[in-house]
């Protein structure tokens, strides 16, 4: 099985090609997901990197995930796993 694509902004796993985000010209980005990157543009620029993580951890809490699922999420999706991402490097 392939390893799947982590957003590199927000850390989501990246399966259909609705969770990718767009450049500029409409062409899907390999790197990042629609929540965080469309047409080219971060979606949250504004937010500072504890706010971007808060409000990221917010947006896995609240999706269809059971609680297994969520207990690794609670457990995995640290500041630190953010920061070891590209954008945050
Ligand atoms: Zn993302």
């Amino acid at each position: 099985m392939a390893k799947p694509n982590l957003c590199q902004s927000c850390g989501m796993p990246m399966k259909v090609s609705s969770d990718f985000g767009t450049e500029k010209d409409g062409t899907p980005s390999e790197k990042y997901c629609h929540h965080c990157y469309q047409n080219g543009e971060w979606k949250h620029s504004d937010l500072t990197f504890d706010e971007f993580y808060a409000l990221s951890l917010k947006k896995f809490q609240e999706s269809d995930m059971n609680r297994v699922e969520k207990f690794f999420l609670n457990k995995m999706y640290t500041k630190k796993f953010l920061k070891k991402l590209e954008r945050w490097r």
